[in-house]
């Protein structure tokens, strides 16, 4: 059983010509994964080699909360390592309610799902990712895209929600997964 991932210090590495380099401590892999930072930046990417980004999904929980020396005394006294809890972001049902953990129904974040969907296919982290948070398969049509992104980004509207500091936060979020499923459905028609 492996112990949480040791990252590499500051902020992204990068190489020479301005690629990604995985963020495990010693691994000098390109980086197509990305992973959020913590829980309270959730847009806040750092990226890893495919076995990186497995062994900090499978950390994740280690992460959460735990800091410092508490970390350390969590690390020597763990001897197993439970299954990895995706819960960033949230799914467009709880868009509303900030509460509510994301819901992975997908199983997008479970690097080891014995039966992956086959729309998932050849879709990148950012694609699955864009399509986990509007709560919608990959085969769905863009103009059913484009109304659930309404839908959402009407209820995280800042005038809804002046009590819900992460309401903003999540819009924006909503942004970019929609830009990304729109950068899609174009090069699709192309
Ligand atoms: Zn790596």
């Amino acid at each position: 059983m492996k112990g949480p991932l040791k990252l590499k210090d500051g902020d992204q590495a990068l190489a020479g010509d301005g690629t990604r380099l995985c963020m495990a401590a010693g691994c000098g892999a390109d980086a197509p994964h990305p992973a959020p930072r913590n829980r309270s930046e959730l847009r806040s990417y750092i990226w890893f080699c495919l076995e990186h980004v497995r062994h900090y999904n499978s950390s994740w929980n280690y992460y959460d909360g735990i800091e410092g020396d508490a970390l350390e005394e969590e690390i020597r006294r763990a001897t197993t390592w439970e299954r990895p809890s995706w819960k960033f972001g949230t799914g467009p049902s709880a868009a509303a309610s900030t509460s509510q953990p994301f819901e992975d129904k997908f199983g997008f974040f479970d690097a080891e799902t014995n039966s992956p969907d086959p729309a998932m296919m050849g879709l990148s982290t950012e694609e699955k990712h864009a399509w986990a948070l509007f709560d919608l398969s990959p085969d769905t049509e863009m103009s059913k895209v484009k109304k659930r992104y309404n839908e959402l980004a009407k209820s995280l509207h800042p005038d809804h929600n002046k009590t819900d500091p992460k309401a903003e936060e999540k819009l924006k979020e909503i942004n970019l997964a929609y830009s990304v499923l729109r950068k899609n459905a174009m090069k699709e028609k192309i």
